[in-house]
C-alpha cells in the first residue's frame, strides 16, 4: 500500500475499522451497503476519467510550477480590485489558521462568539466608514451587493405604492462596467428598466424609484453628490452609493449627504485579489431598512444570567423563513473576509486607516504633477487615488507591458491609473518613466510625495471614526495575535470536534488544499488582466471546469457563481434564457418540493418565476402523483423543477428519473440543487438521474472550507442544450456563445479558493474520490445503526439505508418538556456543535459526519447523544432545572460558589470521561434571541455601555 497517497489522510475510516462498521450496520460489504442505498438505475457504468491521484508532496510542486506560469505585473488596473497587503500577523492567525478558516456560520451562538465579535467589529467599521446606520455581515461581491441595493429599493418602493407602477433605476455612466452587467441581470426578471446616464442631467423624474452613483467615480472622478441626493429625496427616490471604503477614511461620507444604501467591497482592507475574489462585500443602510436588509446581521443581546451575547439577529428576514417572500437569496456570504478585513481596522486603527488612504492619495497627486510636467493631460478635477491621463494608449502600453505594470486602457487616448497602498515612490518613477519614455523624453526624478490635497473641502471627511476601544488597543502584534487567539478559543470550529452539520457537509480541508492560497504568484492578480497573464489560474479553471463536467456527467461548467444560492439563480436565468431563444419565453413556472432549501424558492422569485410548491409523502418523498398534477396542470407554462438529490430527507427517492422525465414530457427543464452532491460523487450524477442544470456547493462536497459562513463558490454545470448560455462578463471574455449577463463580478467568480477544490480533485483522483463518497454513505449508516432504537429516523430509502445523512426526530421529547434547541445547546457541554437544527423538517436534528470523520470521533458523537437520550429519561415535565434545559454550562457557572442546580457540576461539565481529556467551554450561556430583537444594536461602539447598565 502506498502510504503517501492523499486518500488516507482525507478519509478517516480505514481497512481496520471496517469489520467493526459493516458488522454494526449488519451488512457484508461497503459494496453492499452502496446497492442498499443508491438505486441500480442510476448507477454510473464506469469510473469518473479523471487524471490518477497526485500526493500531496507531488500536489505542491505541481501548483508551484503552475504558479509560475502567471505573470504578476504591478496592477492599476483598478475598478474595484486593488493591490493590498495583508499584514502578516492576519495572514498567519486568520487565514492560514484552521480556527478560523473550518468554522461554519454561527449558528450556535454560544459557541461562536469569537467570530460574532469580528464580524461585530466589520459591521462597526462598514458604518462608521459609510457614515451609515446599520451593515451587514458581507455580501458576495460589490456588484451583487449594488443589485441587491437595487432590489432591496424596488422592494420597499412596490410595498410602499402597491398600486402605481414605479419601475425606473438610473444608473451612473460612472458606474463599474461589472456592477452595470449585475444590475442589468438582476432589474430584467424583476421588471425594473435601468437608465444609464451622467447624473448631472438626471431628471428626477417620478418614474424613478431609484438611483446609483459611484464614489469615486470607475475612472476616479470624486464627484460632490449632496446636491444630487437632496434633489432625490425631495422627488421620494431612494440613492444607493456604490463607494470605495479605504477613500471614506478622507472622503466625505455617503451618509452624510443622505445616501440611502452604501455598498462596496472591503478587498483593498488586506485581502488579496485573487483573480477575483472571494472578498467580503458590504451593505449599509439605514435602520428603517432593518427588516429589509438582505445577508445576515450581528446584534448584541444577552444570555441567561444577563451578560452581553452576540448573535446573529433578525433572522425571520431570511429566505428560510420567507421562502418565495424573500427579496434576497443570499446564504453563504464572505465571512472569513470580513473577519479579515475587520481585523484589518483593527490593527491599523482609525489613525492607521487614515495615514494609508492619504498616502494613496498623495501617491496620486505626486504622480499627477510628474506627469503633467511631461506635458500630460490628467482628466479627473477631483480625485481619491485614482487619475485619468490622456496619452496614446498604443504607445503606453507596449512599453508598460514589458516593464510588468498593467494600466487601464479606457479608449485609444485614455489610460486610468488607480494607486494603492503598496505603491512606493519607486513604482511612480516606474509609471512616469514609462510615459516619458513614450513620448520620448527624459523622466522626471522626484524625491518624496508632495503634501497637498486636491479634494475641495465639502468633498473632505470631517468627522471621526472608529473611536471605539477594539481599534485603538491591538496595534503591536504580540496585542493583535492574543486579541485573535482570544477570540478564536471562543468558537468551536473543526479543529476540535465533528461538526455535522447537515446539508452543509463540514469535511476535511486539507492543508495542502489551503496553502497555495498563501502565495502572491495566486494572490495579487487582478481579474482583468490579459487572460495571457494568468496563464497558470487559466489552466487550473479550465481544468476545474472540465472535471466537474465529468464528475456530474454535464457538457460545461461556469465557476462564476460565489455561493450555492447564486448557482440556483444563475442555473434558472440559463434556463430562462434556453426558453426564450425557443420562442417560449412566457414558461415561468418553477415547481419546488415543500421540503427544498429556502433559497429555492428566493432564487426562483429572483429570476422572474413564479413558484408552485409540490407536496411530500409520508416517507419523506417527492409526491409523485401530485407533481404529475402540476406538471400536467401547468404544462403551457412550466419552467422547471428544482430537486435536492439525495433529497433534503437523507435519501435516494428511486422515482427520480420518473420524475425528472414527467417534468420534460411537460417542456420543463430540470435544476438539480446539488449541495447533497457528496452521496453521489463517483457512483451516481446529475445527467444519469435526468437533470438539465446543477449548481456544486465547492464549499461543501469540494473542500472549500466555510470559513465561519463563507466564502463559497457555487458553480453551475449543464446539459449542452444550455451551454450557450453561461455567464458572461463585460471586460474579460467568458461564458457561452450567447451568454447571459454576468452572476458575479468577476469573470471566473471566487478563483483564488477555486485552488482548493482543484486540489482536492487532484489529490484523490477517481478513486479517492469514490471512496469519499461510500464512506460518507458508510459513516452516516453506521450513526444510524448506533443511534436506533433510542432515536428515530424520520425516512430512510426504500432498503432501510440512509444516504450520506439523516433526520432523527426529537419531537417526541417534547413530552419531557424537552425541545431541539436543548438538545442542540446540550450538546456544546459534550463539546460537540450541534446537526442542522429544524431543517428541512421543524423539531429534527440532520446528522451528516461526512468521509472525513475516524471511527473514534463517530463514537464518541454517539455516545454523546446516546448519554443525552438517558438525560431526556431524566428531565422531569414538573421543573425545567435539568442538564439540557440549563445548557450550555460556562466556566463561571461551573466555578461560582454557589451550585443551585439538582445534578452536580461533574455531570454539567463532564458528563463523560473523554470530555475530561479535552473540554470545550462555551463562553456564554443560553443567548436571548428575541431580547436582542427588539433591541436591535449592530456595532461595537455601545457594547461598553451595554455592559455598564
Ligand atoms: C447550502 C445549501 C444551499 C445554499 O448554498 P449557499 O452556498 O449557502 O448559498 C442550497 N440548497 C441546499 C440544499 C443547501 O444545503
Amino acid at each position: 500500500m502506498r502510504t503517501d497517497m492523499f486518500a488516507l489522510r482525507h478519509i478517516g475510516i480505514n481497512e481496520d475499522n471496517l469489520p467493526e462498521m459493516l458488522s454494526e450496520i449488519n451488512v457484508n460489504s461497503l459494496d453492499q451497503l452502496i446497492t442498499e442505498t443508491i438505486p441500480d438505475d442510476i448507477r454510473l457504468a464506469n469510473p469518473l476519467a479523471l487524471d490518477p491521484a497526485m500526493s500531496e508532496h507531488e500536489y505542491l510542486s505541481h501548483i508551484q510550477d503552475l504558479s509560475e506560469q502567471n505573470k504578476v505585473f504591478k496592477s492599476y488596473i483598478g475598478l474595484g480590485y486593488h493591490e493590498s497587503i495583508t499584514p502578516s500577523v492576519i495572514k498567519r492567525n486568520i487565514l492560514e489558521n484552521a480556527g478560523w478558516y473550518t468554522a461554519y456560520t454561527p449558528y450556535q451562538a454560544e459557541i461562536a462568539q469569537g467570530r460574532l465579535e469580528a464580524l461585530l467589529n466589520f459591521q462597526t467599521v462598514v458604518s462608521e466608514l459609510t457614515g451609515m446606520e446599520l451593515a451587514n455581515a458581507s455580501l458576495l461581491d460589490e456588484s451583487t451587493a449594488a443589485a441587491e441595493a437595487m432590489a432591496m429599493l424596488f422592494d420597499v418602493r412596490s410595498r410602499d405604492q402597491k398600486k402605481k407602477q414605479v419601475n425606473r433605476f438610473f444608473v451612473s455612466e460612472e458606474i463599474l462596467p461589472q456592477t452595470l452587467a449585475l444590475l442589468e441581470t438582476r432589474s430584467e426578471p424583476l421588471g425594473i428598466e435601468l437608465s444609464v446616464g451622467n447624473h448631472e442631467n438626471f431628471s428626477y423624474g417620478e418614474e424613478y424609484f431609484g438611483a446609483l452613483l459611484q464614489y469615486p467615480g470607475k475612472y476616479g472622478q470624486v464627484h460632490d453628490f449632496g446636491p444630487f441626493v437632496a434633489k432625490a429625496i425631495e422627488k421620494n427616490i431612494k440613492v444607493a452609493v456604490a463607494a470605495d471604503i479605504l477613500s471614506l477614511a478622507i472622503l466625505t461620507p455617503p451618509g452624510e449627504f443622505g445616501a440611502d444604501v452604501v455598498v462596496g467591497t472591503t478587498q483593498r482592507f488586506g485581502i488579496p485579489m485573487g483573480y477575483g475574489g472571494p472578498h467580503a462585500a458590504f451593505f449599509a443602510t439605514k435602520a428603517e431598512y432593518k427588516r429589509s436588509i438582505p445577508g445576515r446581521i450581528i446584534g448584541i443581546t444577552k444570555d441567561t444570567a444577563g451578560k452581553p451575547a452576540l448573535r446573529m439577529a433578525l433572522q425571520t428576514r431570511e429566505q428560510h423563513i420567507k421562502r418565495d417572500k424573500a427579496t434576497s437569496n443570499i446564504c453563504t456570504a464572505q465571512v472569513l473576509l470580513a473577519v479579515m478585513a475587520g481585523m484589518y481596522a483593527v490593527y491599523h486603527g482609525p489613525k492607521g486607516l487614515k495615514y494609508i488612504a492619504n498616502k494613496v492619495h498623495k501617491s496620486a497627486i505626486t504622480l499627477t504633477d510628474a506627469l503633467e510636467k511631461l506635458g500630460l493631460y490628467q482628466v479627473n478635477t477631483s480625485y481619491f487615488d485614482t487619475i485619468t491621463i490622456k496619452a496614446e494608449t498604443s504607445k503606453i502600453k507596449p512599453i508598460a507591458e514589458k516593464q510588468g505594470v498593467n494600466f487601464l486602457y479606457v479608449d485609444a487616448e485614455t489610460v486610468s491609473i488607480a494607486l494603492n497602498e503598496a505603491t512606493s515612490l519607486k513604482d511612480l518613477q516606474q509609471i512616469v518613466n514609462i510615459f516619458a519614455e513614450a513620448l520620448g523624453q527624459d523622466a522626471v526624478t522626484f524625491e518624496k510625495t508632495v503634501s497637498k490635497t486636491v479634494l475641495d473641502s465639502q468633498l473632505r471627511r470631517n468627522s471621526e471614526f472608529l473611536e471605539n476601544t477594539v481599534f485603538n488597543s491591538y496595534h503591536s502584534e504580540t496585542e493583535l495575535m492574543r486579541y485573535i487567539k482570544k477570540l478564536e478559543r471562543k468558537d468551536l470550529a473543526l479543529n476540535h470536534s465533528m461538526i455535522s452539520l447537515g446539508s452543509c457537509t463540514m469535511k476535511l480541508n486539507a492543508a495542502s488544499e489551503m496553502l497555495p492560497l498563501s502565495m502572491a504568484r495566486w494572490g495579487n492578480i487582478h481579474p482583468f488582466v490579459p487572460v495571457e497573464q494568468a496563464q497558470g489560474y487559466q489552466t487550473i479553471l479550465k481544468d476545474l471546469e472540465k472535471d466537474l463536467s465529468i464528475i456530474t456527467g454535464f457538457a460545461a461548467t461556469s465557476l462564476q457563481p460565489n455561493s450555492g444560492a447564486q448557482g440556483e439563480f444563475a442555473g434558472l436565468m440559463v434556463i430562462r434564457a434556453y426558453h426564450e431563444s425557443r420562442g417560449e419565453g412566457h414558461r415561468n413556472i418553477c415547481l419546488i418540493p415543500a421540503s427544498a432549501h429556502g433559497t429555492n424558492p428566493a432564487s426562483a422569485v429572483m429570476a422572474g418565476m413564479k413558484v408552485v410548491v409540490t407536496k411530500t409523502d409520508d416517507y419523506g418523498n417527492i409526491d409523485v402523483n401530485d407533481l404529475a398534477e402540476k406538471a400536467a396542470l401547468h404544462k403551457d407554462n412550466l419552467s422547471a423543477l428544482m430537486v435536492t438529490y439525495p433529497s433534503t430527507h437523507g435519501v435516494f427517492e428511486s422515482s427520480i428519473k420518473e420524475i425528472t422525465k414527467l417534468i420534460h414530457d411537460n417542456g420543463g427543464q430540470v435544476y438539480m440543487d446539488g449541495a447533497n452532491m457528496n452521496a453521489q460523487v463517483g457512483l451516481t450524477n446529475p445527467a444519469t438521474i435526468g437533470a438539465d442544470v446543477c449548481h456544486l456547493n465547492l464549499h461543501k462536497t469540494f473542500a472549500i472550507p466555510h470559513g465561519g459562513g463563507g466564502p463559497g463558490v457555487g458553480p453551475i454545470c449543464v446539459a449542452e442544450q444550455l451551454v450557450p448560455f453561461l455567464p458572461g462578463n463585460p471586460v474579460i471574455e467568458t461564458g457561452g456563445d450567447n451568454a447571459i449577463s454576468a452572476i458575479s463580478a468577476a469573470p471566473w467568480g471566487s478563483s483564488l479558493v477555486c485552488l482548493i477544490s482543484y486540489g482536492y480533485i487532484k489529490m484523490l483522483g477517481e478513486s479517492g474520490l469514490t471512496n469519499s463518497t461510500k464512506t460518507a454513505i458508510l459513516n452516516a449508516n453506521y450513526i444510524k445503526s448506533r443511534l436506533s432504537g433510542k432515536f428515530n429516523v424520520l425516512y430512510t430509502g426504500e432498503r432501510g439505508r440512509a444516504a450520506h445523512e439523516m433526520i432523527i426526530d426529537c419531537r417526541p421529547f417534547k413530552a419531557n418538556g424537552i425541545e431541539v434547541g436543548d438538545i442542540a445547546k446540550r450538546l456544546m457541554d459534550y463539546g460537540f456543535h450541534a446537526p442542522t437544527v429544524s431543517f428541512p423538517v421543524a423539531g429534527t436534528l440532520m446528522i451528516e459526519p461526512t468521509e472525513s470523520e475516524s471511527l473514534a470521533e463517530l463514537d464518541r458523537f454517539c455516545n454523546a447523544m446516546l448519554s443525552i437520550r438517558e438525560e431526556i429519561d431524566d428531565a422531569s415535565l414538573a421543573d425545567n432545572n435539568n442538564p439540557l434545559k440549563n445548557a450550555p454550562h460556562t466556566l463561571e457557572m461551573i466555578t461560582s460558589d454557589q451550585w443551585e442546580f439538582p445534578y452536580s457540576r461533574q455531570k454539567a461539565a463532564f458528563p463523560l470521561p473523554y470530555i475530561l481529556d479535552n473540554k470545550f467551554w462555551p463562553s456564554v450561556r443560553r443567548v436571548d434571541d428575541t431580547y436582542g430583537d427588539r433591541n436591535l444594536v449592530c456595532t461595537c461602539a455601545p457594547i461598553e455601555a451595554y455592559a455598564e447598565a
